[in-house]
Parts: structure tokens; C-alpha cells; sequence
């Protein structure tokens, strides 16, 4: 079996009483991009923290290239580092901030230069060179930080939610660029944030953080298709919840009870129920709306249906209260003349529903 690049083993941090982070596990290969997403305080930028040496785990190790890098200290771990705050050295030139790293290491003047113009061109700031950050924008700020980072070719990049003071517009810019760089330099990079449009748009993988553990990781559409956790299913994407009732279980699989009405035979299960009660998970645009009553389905009432140029959002509700939203593709024939008030019946696929136990 080949070794893994990058092992992060049974990580617990502990402040006080707090425990930060535990459990953590993981393997990163050589190359890859893997995002810890997580809502504030479930433990992201502590882990990172530990990978960049600034922390001490209470417990458990970090490896790269199967050694331990615990012992040796922040600044010898060769692994770059950027913040959300822009971290340059403000009385030093474009130039000079992305030298400082090299120079710290110090290298010839000749290989100094002939990087920091490598850089620039890398990064799009041809022509900066004299510049003070000061003089920059936010994103331009950030993309000196990048190249400062990657200047001394550190194998691990780590960046602690880089973005997250840019506007929407810039932000998106400079994900694209993050992913140019990622693919031209094959750094592996391990980023933090807590925006799943960012993690999906960037990431190879996805580790979901929540409470100090990993719920799941996985590519994007492994997460979206099949969650493992309730919140898992709530963090990426747009899901709906309805009560359901178990009539049978197997393991990882149930027979339901939806409302009284409907019965879902052999829906994939996650965790378990210490009852009969739990809960099922719908995406939106896994619901199918239809006005004639069929063999099987959720009678709703049309709530609102609102126009979303490339699918159309239609609220409903349940006898017993509970909202679903469904998304419907432009055109679709259960549209036509659907208005306001309408009682129409919800039906899916038992493979588009998802059974959440009430216990992990
Ligand atoms: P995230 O980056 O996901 O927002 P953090 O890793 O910063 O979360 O924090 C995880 C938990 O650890 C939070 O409850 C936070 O309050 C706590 N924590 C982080 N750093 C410290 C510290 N230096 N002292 C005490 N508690 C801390
Ligand atoms: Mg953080």
C-alpha cells in the first residue's frame, strides 16, 4: 500500500473544558484540495492550526510523508500559510513581501528575483513589484499573500477562510484563480470555510465539520447524494424534513410512514432510531407535484409559487402544517395552470428520499 501524503490521526484539542476539535482523521493525497466546511466554532482553524505547528494537539499526531511533524517547530514545517486578514508586511513592497520567505531561507538574490517575478506572473500582478499593500485592493492584497505563500514552493498550503472579507463579485474571482494556481502548481492544498458554494466550487473533497468532528467526507456530489448526518443533508444544499414514522428497518435501510398517507418501502437509512419515529430528508428538485391523485403520495396545498427564471419554486404545505419546496424545471407540465390555493399531491422516489435516524 502506497503512503498516504498528508495523515491527520485521532486529533483532539483541548482549551480549558472546551474540547475544540476530537476524533479527528484523516489522509490527504499529494495534489489534492480538501476544504473543512463548518458553521463558526466547529472547529476548522483549529485543525489547521495544529497542521501549521502554532498548536499542540491534547491528543493524536500529524504526518507527512509518514513522519511525525509534531516535533518539529512552526517555522522549519515548510507549509504555507493564508489568513482571511491580508497578513503582509505593510512598510514592505509587493516584491519584498513575496521575497521575505526566501530571503528568511536565505537564498541567492538571483533565484530571490527570478521567484518573486515567477510569482507575480503566477498571481497576475505583473508591474506590482514597488507597490505598498496599502495601495492595493482587498483581492489584490490577497493575492500577494498567495504568492508570498507559495513563493519558497512549500509542498502543504494552508488557507483559513482567505475570501471571506472580499465582496461576492471579487470573492468569486479569486476562487477561480485559487483553482488556476491549485491545477498549474499542484500544490495540495487544505482550505477553510464556512460557505458550501465555495467548498463546492473549489474543493476535490469536502470534509463537513460540526461540533469539533467530521460528520462526512467526500467529493461534492457524494455528500449532496448520499449524507451521512441530518446535518450534512442541512449544510449542503436545500433539503426539506417531514416526521416520518419507521414500520421496518434494515440495516442502512426502512419502510416508512409519511404523514398517515404515504408508505415508502426500502429508503436508505442513516444512523439509527431509538423509536419508530424520524425523520426523512427530500431535496426540492427530487419532488414531483401532480394534480390528479395517483397510487401513492403527500396530499399538499399550494402555498406560493414563485418564477426563478431557469426553475420555478413552488411552496406546499401539509395537513399537519410542514412546509416542502419543491423545485420544478421551467415548463414543467404540473405548472400549467397551478396557482395559489391548489391541492395537488407530492410524490418522489423511494431513492430520492433519505431516513434520518434520531441517534447517530
Ligand atoms: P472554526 O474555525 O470552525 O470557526 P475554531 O476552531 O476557531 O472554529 O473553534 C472551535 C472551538 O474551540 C470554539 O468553541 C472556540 O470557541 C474554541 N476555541 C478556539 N480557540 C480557542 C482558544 N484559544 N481558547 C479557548 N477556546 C478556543
Ligand atoms: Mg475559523
Amino acid at each position: 500500500m502506497t503512503q498516504p501524503f498528508l495523515q491527520i490521526q485521532g486529533i483532539r484539542k483541548e482549551y480549558g473544558t472546551v474540547v475544540a476539535v476530537q476524533n479527528v482523521n484523516l489522509d490527504v493525497e499529494k495534489g489534492e484540495f480538501l476544504t473543512f466546511l463548518g458553521p463558526s466554532g466547529s472547529g476548522k482553524s483549529t485543525t489547521l492550526y495544529i497542521l501549521a505547528g502554532f498548536d499542540n494537539p491534547t491528543a493524536g499526531d500529524i504526518k507527512l510523508n509518514g513522519a511525525t511533524l509534531l516535533s518539529t517547530p512552526s517555522h522549519q514545517r515548510n507549509i504555507g500559510m493564508v489568513f482571511q486578514r491580508y497578513t503582509l508586511f505593510p512598510h514592505l513592497s509587493v516584491g519584498e513581501n513575496i521575497a521575505f520567505p526566501l530571503r528568511v531561507r536565505r537564498k541567492p538574490k538571483a533565484e530571490v528575483d527570478a521567484k518573486v517575478r515567477q510569482m507575480l506572473r503566477l498571481v497576475r500582478l505583473e508591474g506590482y513589484e514597488d507597490r505598498k499593500p496599502a495601495n492595493m485592493s482587498g483581492g489584490q492584497q490577497q493575492r500577494v499573500a498567495l504568492a508570498r505563500a507559495l513563493a519558497y514552493d512549500p509542498p502543504v498550503l494552508l488557507m483559513d477562510e482567505p475570501l471571506s472579507a472580499l465582496d461576492k463579485k471579487l470573492r468569486e474571482e479569486i476562487q477561480y484563480e485559487i483553482r488556476r494556481i491549485h491545477q498549474q502548481t499542484g500544490v495540495t492544498i487544505l482550505y477553510v470555510t464556512h460557505d458550501q458554494e465555495e467548498a463546492l466550487r473549489l474543493s476535490d473533497r469536502i470534509a463537513v465539520f460540526s461540533k469539533g468532528v467530521i460528520d462526512q467526507i467526500g467529493t461534492g456530489p457524494e455528500l449532496y447524494a448520499n449524507p451521512a448526518t441530518r446535518f450534512v443533508a442541512e449544510f449542503i444544499g436545500d433539503s426539506n424534513f417531514l416526521p416520518c414514522e419507521i414500520l421496518s428497518s434494515a440495516p442502512g435501510r426502512a419502510s416508512i410512514s409519511i404523514c398517515d398517507t404515504m408508505t415508502v418501502p426500502d429508503v436508505p437509512m442513516h444512523g439509527s432510531a431509538s423509536g419508530s419515529k424520524a425523520s426523512v430528508m427530500l431535496r426540492p428538485e427530487r419532488l414531483f407535484l401532480s394534480k390528479a391523485s395517483p397510487d401513492k403520495g403527500v396530499p399538499v396545498t399550494v402555498s406560493d409559487i414563485t418564477f426563478l427564471g431557469n426553475n420555478i419554486h413552488v411552496v406546499t404545505r401539509t395537513g399537519k402544517g410542514h412546509e416542502l419546496s419543491v423545485r420544478l424545471p421551467f415548463g414543467h407540465e404540473a405548472i400549467a395552470g397551478l396557482s395559489r390555493g391548489d391541492a395537488v399531491w407530492l410524490r418522489f422516489d423511494a431513492e430520492a428520499a433519505h431516513v434520518f435516524g434520531d441517534s447517530r
